[in-house]
């Protein structure tokens, strides 16, 4: 960083700016996380300088034997931490890695079942602004009245479309996901499952949520929500399955140029972290944070979508409140807690105001938070949403006492 400093001063207070608002505001967006020292250095290693176009072994370049060994070590750890025989680290995104999926199973036109994005689920799952939206026949399904998948409207709907591929997985959804239910109604109509797991990964990783690797066909993630890696997406299957669907060439050279060797490399890192037995009681803490954080939240007035969690995040609805979810961003933010406005299922406001947030707590928990601190934090958006002008000063003393006790690096 000194380089960055003495080179380009500008860019420099940016990026100081940022370390310190990171450091001075709790983090609540739900697909965030603190990575480590060491994924961080792999991710600025000298791997960058590297192209590598193929896979290990069988190259476009020269001088790749020893990146292969870093793609090798993280294709390897993947497989042993998800217990699957394929897995694909290229993926830049996890948007790539799903669009890679697209692109090996489906043609243009090809129907396609994906939760519902007002529902909790993803821009890449079929939403008319994205590609998958734009070349696929997307059929959604969504939550019920209780805010849990209607696995029985799942299975009406799939046997009424008829669909190619059936998605599953989500961005705000606060429960288990019965991967068995998805794969018995792909099989009853003939649809691949794919899964994306990009949320809830770590917890996979951790055993606090079931794995889909038994029940998908393929199964698609970030590398940086609860697994606590760098910024990525990966592809995982069975080695049959990849070889005769040729998931390999859809992502390179289907949807992507050269691999970003260094972030295949903290890729390995994280792994190897995840594989680590310290990472099981990391994955419980976030779990048992979301339950006190949401306990916490709902004895003080606030309705939770599903009434609950599951997992690591929740779903605020905020409607009984009389604050908007873009308010609520916004009021948070004044007192130094970083959410995100997220729409409701049937939510009657735009998706630019909407009437919930989203909360997780992966990376407050990676700073070290625990539950009685999760209360400290209900409190304090308890008393922003009450009446920010009376209580911002109180608030911003209570953050200032956390982020102080856990600092970060
Ligand atoms: N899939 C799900 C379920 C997600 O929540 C996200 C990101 O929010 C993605 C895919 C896309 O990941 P990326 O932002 O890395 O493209």
């Amino acid at each position: 960083f000194e380089d960055v400093k003495s080179f380009d001063p500008e860019l420099a207070e940016a990026i100081t700016l940022e370390i310190g608002r990171q450091n001075s505001h709790i983090e609540l967006i739900a697909s965030e996380n603190f990575v480590s020292k060491a994924v961080m250095a792999a991710m600025g290693s000298h791997l960058t300088n590297k192209y590598a176009e193929g896979y290990p072994g069988k190259r476009y370049y020269g001088g790749c034997e020893f990146v292969d060994m870093a793609e090798n070590l993280a294709i390897e750890r993947a497989k042993k931490l998800f217990g699957c025989t394929y897995a694909n680290v290229q993926p830049h995104s996890g948007a790539q890695a799903n669009m890679a999926v697209f692109f090996a199973l489906l043609q243009p036109g090809d129907t396609v079942m994906g939760m519902n994005l007002a529902h909790g689920g993803h821009l890449t799952h079929g939403s008319p602004v994205n590609m998958s939206g734009s070349y696929y026949k997307i059929v959604p399904y969504g939550v019920d009245d209780t805010g849990y998948i209607d696995y029985d409207n799942v299975r009406k709907i799939a046997h009424e479309c008829k669909p190619k591929m059936i998605i599953a997985g989500a961005s705000a959804y606060a429960r288990k996901i019965d991967f068995k239910a998805f794969r018995d109604i792909a099989d009853e109509v003939g649809a691949y499952l794919m899964v994306d797991m990009a949320h809830i990964a770590g917890l996979v990783a951790g055993g606090y949520h079931e794995s889909p690797i038994p029940y998908a066909h393929v199964t698609t993630t970030t590398t940086h929500k609860t697994l606590r890696g760098p910024r990525g997406g990966m592809i995982l299957s069975s080695a049959e399955f990849a070889e005769e669907h040729k998931l390999n060439k859809a992502v390179f050279p289907g949807i992507q140029g050269g691999p970003l060797m260094h972030v295949i490399a903290a890729k390995a890192v994280c792994f190897k972290e995840a594989l680590d037995p310290s990472f099981k009681d990391y994955a419980r803490r976030v779990v048992e944070n979301a339950q006190a954080l949401a306990q916490g939240l709902t004895k003080r007035g606030f309705n939770l979508v599903s009434g609950g969690t599951d997992n690591h995040l929740m779903l605020v609805d905020l409607q009984n409140m009389g604050v908007t979810g873009k308010d609520t961003e916004k009021l948070l933010d004044a007192a130094n807690i970083t959410c995100n406005k997220n729409a409701v299922p049937n939510d009657p406001a735009s998706p630019f105001v909407t009437s919930g947030i989203r909360l997780g707590t992966a990376a407050v928990t990676t700073r070290g938070m625990n539950t009685e601190d999760m209360d400290v934090i209900a409190e304090a958006i308890y008393l922003l949403v009450k009446d920010v002008d009376a209580n911002k000063e109180k608030a911003m003393a209570m953050v200032k006492t956390l982020t102080d006790k856990y600092p970060l690096y």
